[in-house]
């Protein structure tokens, strides 16, 4: 089943030893508040000349897309950055576009051979989506990829509050 591959959990999500962390950026790639922040700080230099890279090749990085870099001094062996969308009411295409970054991100993964993954509650801080719907779209976007392919083993979502927790766990046990 494709449930028994998904955990909730409550915590940091620098500290997950996982193939994949994913990282809730900005367009710019340059680091920001919230996730992103405790990213970079733990996670060193080597992330953002990995993302000055990336921005060189291609100018950054779009709402729903996703990027790949070195994971610098985590335990995990790469980051993979998304782009939330900034909530504007739910009438701009922000759930396609949340729905885009758990698949995009998911993809990179299996491109890289990852097996295991972290996401964080993407979108639910300072972008504002609110939390109940985005949990949704992030658990069912999860299990339609997952039901596609048997690669991937694990996917957590590492909840920071205790609201995003309790959501979680409740739509994982309904
Ligand atoms: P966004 O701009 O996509 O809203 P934020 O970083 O502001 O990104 O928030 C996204 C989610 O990440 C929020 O639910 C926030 O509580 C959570 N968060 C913040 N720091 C961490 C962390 N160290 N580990 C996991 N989740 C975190």
């Amino acid at each position: 089943m494709v449930t028994d591959k998904i955990e909730v959990i409550k915590g940091d999500i620098t500290k997950m030893v996982v193939d994949a962390i994913v990282n809730a950026a900005n367009t710019s790639l340059m680091g920001g508040g919230g996730v992103d922040g405790a990213i970079h700080r733990v996670g060193g230099p080597a992330i953002l000349e990995d993302c000055r890279k990336i921005v060189a090749r291609q100018g950054g990085c779009k709402t729903g897309d996703a990027v790949i870099t070195t994971a610098g001094n985590l335990p995990a062996k790469y980051v993979i950055h998304t782009v939330g969308p900034i909530w504007n009411g739910g009438n701009s295409g922000e759930q396609e576009k949340l729905a885009n970054c758990y698949r995009n991100s998911l993809a990179l993964a299996l491109e890289h051979n990852c097996h295991t993954i972290a996401f964080p509650n993407i979108s639910t801080g300072v972008y504002r989506f609110p939390k109940k719907e985005a949990a949704s779209i992030a658990t069912n976007t999860v299990k339609q990829f997952l039901a596609g392919t048997d690669s991937i083993k694990s996917v957590l979502f590492v909840c920071f509050d205790e609201e995003n927790y309790q959501l979680y766990k409740d739509l994982l046990s309904a």
